[in-house]
């Protein structure tokens, strides 16, 4: 398996001196979906009154993680919004009252260990906490589990170019991080955590350094500054040189991100839903990059004209997620929600026209999954041969499509190949 290749970070442009808040959308579109799925049942009608964190709708089948209203105020319709698959989604549009009621289910707690392991999967789960590293996998299904866990791995690479929530997040979290990390290794009996951040992050590593010292179960570990260092199964190879067939829980290791870290933090703690998170806005046609805590269903033309706009809004383009993960989106109108770690607006290059391929088997050879992305491109129309080639393993990394000197978007034609055998 291939470590990784060093790419531009272009990380400098978001790095400010705080996180700032977007705190008053008029309306909020709560997107009704979870993990791609959009069985989900919704818990209110039009008209209704929502608390702050109140259950609005719940997933259906694996997995019932609720959803929660972000806002206090009126239930006004149920209507299609873009979303950050790039496809429209049904969300609850919730008109905003300012006052920030919260709902009375919300009770706070004084000690973030005081809780059971039941007590504990129960509370993550009823406070929708999935993974914020874009993934979206409920967190608490991590922990509902038999296997003896020996190692949390907090992931803290973000090595996604242009994105830094999570850097920004431990910048100002630091200590609470620490916490929740001791805390959650405690009431699970896991004898040992491991932050792990990119060797390149020397701020974070001594933001870490300073606050570390009393936390004698909790190790940093710095890893090459490569792409996709971040990803679950080279992250884990890389650390302790293990690899897993289906999930990591099988060799008794688990890995969240680092701002999942701190949204189970804020539910011990407070019994906060996930209702908000840190989203980078960024990119070359971005007048003042920022990291900004975003109420979930908050319209992203709103956001980004509340700090300062456009450069130009002429021949440019979205991604929500990083550029080698994301997706393309062509409208700003997308709304915010809990996968979404940021949104990148660049100009559109016609230079990176795609040309032949070259059959410099480059793709292949950067590959993490081991996959031969030429060769799927090329069995597209043999199913039997592209059955044979699993493309179903492919991780989305987008590693081909950035390494390919032919500019085709190898990655798409995977995740192509990835539908046409699912
Ligand atoms: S996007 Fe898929 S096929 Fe391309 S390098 Fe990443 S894992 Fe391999
Ligand atoms: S990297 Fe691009 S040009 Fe090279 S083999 Fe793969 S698809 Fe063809």
């Amino acid at each position: 398996m291939s470590r990784g290749v060093k790419i531009p970070k272009c990380k400098k442009n978001s790095i400010t001196d705080k996180i700032i808040k977007y705190p008053k959308p008029k309306f909020v579109y709560i997107p009704l979906i979870c993990q791609n799925d959009i069985n989900i049942t919704v818990l209110v009608k039009n008209g209704d009154y929502v608390y702050k964190g109140d259950i609005i709708a719940r997933k259906r089948g694996n997995f019932k993680i609720p959803i929660h209203a972000s806002v206090s105020g009126t239930v006004t319709s149920i209507i299609e919004k873009p979303y950050l698959n790039g496809k429209l989604v049904k969300c609850v549009v919730i008109k905003n009252d300012f006052k920030e009621r919260m709902s009375s289910t919300i009770v706070p707690r004084k000690h973030i260990n005081d809780y059971t392991k039941d007590e504990f999967i129960d509370k993550i789960r009823d406070c929708g906490i999935v993974g914020l590293g874009g993934g979206g996998f409920p967190t608490f299904a991590k922990y509902d589990t038999d296997a003896k866990i020996n190692t949390l791995i907090v992931n803290a690479i973000e090595c996604e170019p242009y994105i830094t929530a999570d850097y920004m997040l431990l910048q100002e979290k630091c200590e609470e991080i620490l916490e929740v990390i001791d805390a959650v290794i405690e009431i699970n009996d896991i004898p040992e955590a491991i932050i792990a951040i990119s060797r390149a992050n020397t701020k974070t590593k001594e933001v870490i350094n300073t606050f570390i010292g009393t936390y004698l179960k909790i190790k940093l570990v710095e890893v090459p500054n490569l792409y996709p260092m971040g990803w679950e199964r080279t992250l884990i190879k890389e650390i302790k040189g293990i690899t897993y067939n289906k999930i990591p829980a099988e060799k008794g290791i688990i890995v969240n991100n680092v701002s999942t870290m701190f949204a189970i933090y804020e539910a011990l703690k407070y019994d906060k839903p996930l209702i908000e998170r840190v989203v980078t806005i960024t990119g070359e046609m971005i007048k003042e990059p920022q990291n900004i805590l975003i109420k979930t269903g908050t319209p992203i033309n709103e956001i980004i004209e509340s700090i300062g706009g456009y450069k130009r809004f002429k021949d440019i383009y979205f991604i929500a997620g990083g550029p080698m993960m994301g997706t393309s989106i062509e409208t700003d109108e997308m709304i915010s929600s809990s996968n979404l770690t940021s949104v990148l607006v660049i100009r559109n290059n016609s230079e990176q026209e795609a040309i032949e391929c070259l059959r410099c088997g480059k793709c292949v050879d950067v590959c993490p999954a081991k996959l031969s992305p030429v060769l799927i491109i090329n069995s597209l129309e043999t199913p039997e041969k592209l059955k044979s080639l699993r493309p179903e393993k492919c991780v989305e990394c987008g590693l081909c499509s950035y390494i390919c000197p032919s500019k085709i978007k190898v990655r798409d034609f995977v995740i192509e190949g990835k539908k046409i055998n699912d």
